[in-house]
């Protein structure tokens, strides 16, 4: 095993009804204002936005609002939030959402504090500070709400990437995995494809970590044995749970205890498919993405590819187990191959070139252009 550091100082509170908890939590860290950031209105919807205020509101504390943080979040729409928080003067930001609002406000966090936020993510200027970042989160995908990562569409840039910085992680997450009950169904399939992927991207690189991959075949299995049973019932409370805790800790520092920080090669290029169309939802691109890659890199680590198609799959070979993940997410009703998700063929080329912009993808193999290329070309 490799040396590894783990550090996670993210307060969780989870269950049922605890959304009206946040006011107290607030004021308990000494905070009376805070900037609120939500998404496209489901909040609204659902009810989480009236608790959130209630509790707000019981507890003093005032705030403003920055409403529209879209699927694939947009600097813009940081921009605008910066702005709208240095101008009110806030003391923390609260994200009420999933994944694209929270990382919409771990870039407010630190944007506050510098002249361009998109030169963090450029990795051109170091991160000293950060407002205190608070979390409830309505969709289980990216484990925003436990680690310290943000991801940022660039959109005139055509680039959409990320950072991470110990400043990131929010000081306290809320998860009513009740509140998950009314989701779309196509976005409960593409939150458990984004868990599902940050595993891989660990597990892969895995040899000899037994704790750690024998934990991560767990949630693996946790995951797809949920989503079968929420597509018999969408309102199964045990499941919506046990699929949202499994989503957190599939990104939030356990599930890559001494894998050598993963692989990450399929994020790359998904973040170029969802960089050149942002209506590509990041969980839908990983699902057809990294059954192509996987074809392409086995080779690389036999055994545990071998382990992976047993354990999670029952197959004797990897290529029955990729097999039987397209079938998998084709039960779903999740799509499978590039194609479905309109992207032209003759963009591949482009795609590949924007994916490796700043070098080489992936560290099981190392992934240039052309090899990019390929694994969009065997994903179409
Ligand atoms: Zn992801």
């Amino acid at each position: 095993m490799i040396n590894y550091n783990f550090f996670n100082p993210t307060k969780m509170i989870f269950g049922e009804n605890t959304i009206g908890q946040i006011g107290s939590v607030l004021s308990g860290a000494g905070h009376k204002k805070v900037l609120l950031i939500i998404g496209g209105g489901s909040v609204k919807s659902n009810g989480v936005y009236a608790k959130v205020t209630d509790s707000l509101k019981s507890a003093n504390i005032e705030w403003s609002e920055c409403s529209g943080v879209r699927a694939n979040p947009e600097l813009s729409k940081v921009q605008e939030a910066i702005a709208l928080a240095r101008e009110v003067g806030i003391e923390a930001v609260l994200a009420v959402g999933g994944g694209s609002v929270i990382d919409t406000a771990k870039a407010v966090a630190v944007g506050v504090y510098l002249d361009d936020v998109w030169q963090a993510f450029e990795r051109k200027i170091t991160i000293t500070r950060a407002l205190p970042i608070f979390t409830i989160l309505t969709l289980s995908a990216t484990a925003s709400e436990m680690n310290s990562n943000a991801v940022i569409s660039h959109t005139e840039a055509g680039k959409k990437w990320g950072m991470g910085n110990p400043f990131l992680f929010p000081q306290v997450s809320i998860i009513d995995p009740s509140v998950q009950q009314s989701l779309p169904w196509e976005q409960t399939v593409n939150g458990a494809l984004d868990a599902l992927a940050h595993i891989m991207e660990f597990y892969f690189v895995g040899t000899v970590e037994e704790t750690t991959i024998a934990i991560n075949e767990a949630l693996m299995k946790t995951i797809i044995s949920m989503v079968d049973k929420l597509q018999v019932n969408p309102k199964d409370e045990a499941s919506r749970a046990n699929l949202a805790w499994a989503a957190t800790l599939a990104l939030n520092g356990i599930s890559g205890a001494g894998l050598k920080g993963g692989d990450w090669a399929c994020h790359g290029i998904e973040h170029s498919v969802s960089s050149y169309d942002a209506k590509v939802a990041h969980g839908a691109g990983l699902g057809i993405i990294f059954p192509a890659w996987m074809e392409y890199v086995h080779a690389n680590n036999e055994l545990q590819f071998a382990r992976f198609a047993q354990s999670i799959w029952q197959c004797d070979t990897i290529e029955q187990a990729i097999e039987k993940m397209r079938a998998k997410i084709k039960q779903w009703q999740g799509q499978t191959k590039l194609r479905e998700l309109n992207i032209p063929e003759n963009s591949l080329a482009a795609i590949a070139e924007n994916a490796t912009m700043r070098g080489s993808l992936g560290s099981l193999k190392k992934l240039g252009t052309e090899d990019v290329e390929k694994i969009l070309r065997l994903a179409y």
